[in-house]
């Protein structure tokens, strides 16, 4: 496992208790029970370097969920911090609005167009993949509009994808828990059902279920009617419903149909860009497809700062720019759209993935991870491990062969990663799932580690269980 290369002291316990308090009763964390959060509080990390964190008392762990899915570049990169000192030191901050720019927005957005499949070549900035998605929403509604295609606005999505949690963005999200106890707008997004092959009718081929699924988007479109269709959405590789790659042939299939109906297609990258499977961009590279649309944010930056973005096609740069209604412009942006402090983290992020060849270090020891990890599909708790390069998930299960869930009181997820936690290594439950999506520089130590730690934990929760 990779070590901090500096010693960061262990937080003394006075100021750790102060730290923990603070937290416990003034922040209010996202995505959390607050049940059980008053009683627990937070752990708290306070360093990181490599592919490691560190907690308060000094304890290391290897970080196997890269942050949140993003951390692509590992921590302590001083050119990072270098390069966001300089530009903090030149120009903290301006606003882009109108006819305003500074050199790393200008800069970064020539980059992605340059990377970006096709003729996605105009990048609309915003702080993270939420925004990314509200903005696509936007931009597409405005664009039937000038189109003269004002019914064209309904969205279709998929049960179990992840779009973010602004009020559009958690809309054409399909995990149906975390709709619980919220509303969404119903009116405006339509799911269909989630290309699980694991979960396919026993008995039906690969291909005659990703037939039946693209099917099944064509019939929704119909079903709403074409006019009044705006876009579908979907994620190369559906991250937090629990990495599932959809069958072969599901991506070209489901944007044939998009084409078919004049549907524009959003290919939600927040997870899968910047190298996480190998690629800049998944659309193209993995899948064979250019969509319409790719948002994306997370390993743009590799976390360092917050940005997103939304990419999008000549084709619609064309229509959205066309001279409207008298005295009426674009009229969607934030303040810190183009944040040059956030633009020139990125463009050193992109920099260092291109000079150290990140993507063909994912190719190959993502490689190597991925079979590590299939090999823990012998033990008998896990049903399904799924998921390519850092993007895996393991599917624990009762039953193996009727793929029977755990009582979801066992809490199988989150007793594995804590039997991890405990041997320094950070996984993420899901459910009575678990998720990994490492920092993309793991070597081969740090790749046998986590299988082997992995191993060792889910032995031991299948002991518990017993
Ligand atoms: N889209 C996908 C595929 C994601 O995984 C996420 C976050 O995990 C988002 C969008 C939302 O991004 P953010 O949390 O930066 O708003």
């Amino acid at each position: 496992m990779n070590s901090l290369n500096q010693t960061v002291t262990p937080t003394a316990s006075d100021e750790k208790q102060r730290i923990w308090e603070a937290d416990r009763d003034h922040f209010m964390h996202p995505w959390t029970d607050f049940s059980t959060f008053k009683e627990t509080g937070s752990m708290i990390f306070t360093a990181a370097d490599g592919v490691s964190i560190q907690d308060a008392d000094g304890k290391r762990y290897l970080d196997g969920i890269g942050g949140l899915w993003c951390v692509n570049i590992g921590y302590g990169r001083k050119e990072i911090a270098e390069a966001v000192a300089e530009q903090i030191c030149a120009i903290p901050y301006f606003s882009t609005f109108g006819h305003h720019t500074t050199p790393p927005a200008a800069k970064l957005a020539a980059k992605l167009a340059e990377l970006a499949p096709g003729d996605l070549n105009h990048v609309f900035y915003g702080c993270g993949g939420s925004v990314a998605n509200d903005t696509a929403v936007r931009l597409i509604h405005f664009y039937f509009n000038q189109l003269g295609k004002p019914t064209k606005k309904q969205i279709i999505s998929r049960i179990d994808g992840y779009h973010g949690s602004t009020y559009m963005a958690m809309s054409i999200t399909g995990v149906k828990v975390d709709h619980i106890g919220f509303d969404i707008d119903e009116q405006m997004v339509h799911h269909i059902s989630c290309p699980n092959p694991y979960r396919r009718d026993p008995g039906l081929s690969e291909e005659a279920f990703c037939r039946q699924k693209v099917q099944e988007l064509e019939d929704k479109i119909l079903e709403i009617g074409p006019d009044n269709v705006a876009a579908f959405f979907a994620e190369p590789i559906m991250g937090a419903g629990g990495v599932i790659v959809p069958p072969e042939g599901y991506h070209k299939g489901t944007l044939e149909v998009c084409r078919k109906y004049d549907v524009l297609y959003v290919s939600d990258e927040v997870v899968t860009a910047f190298g996480r499977l190998g690629h800049m961009f998944a659309s193209e590279d993995e899948f064979g497809i250019v969509p319409d649309i790719i948002t994306c944010a997370k390993g743009l930056t590799s976390g360092y700062l917050p940005l997103g973005a939304t990419i999008f096609s000549d084709r619609i740069y064309e229509v959205i720019s066309k001279p409207q209604a008298e005295g009426a412009i674009f009229t969607h942006g934030f303040t810190y759209s183009g944040h040059p402090v956030s633009c020139a983290a990125a463009l050193k992020n992109i920099e260092i993935i291109e000079r150290e060849s990140i993507c063909e270090h994912v190719k190959e020891m993502g490689g190597y991870f991925e079979e590590r990890i299939r090999e823990l599909g012998e033990l008998d708790l896990v049903g399904d491990v799924r998921g390519r390069k850092f993007m895996i998930c393991l599917e624990n299960v009762a039953n193996k062969a009727t793929k029977e869930l755990i009582d979801p009181k066992a809490k199988v997820g989150n007793r594995i990663a804590d039997a991890c936690q405990k041997r320094g290594l950070i996984v993420r439950p899901l459910a009575h799932m678990n998720i990994l999506s490492p920092p993309l520089i793991l070597t081969r130590n740090d790749v046998d580690f986590v299988a082997q730690t992995l191993r060792e934990s889910i032995l031991e929760v299948t002991e518990g269980l017993r």
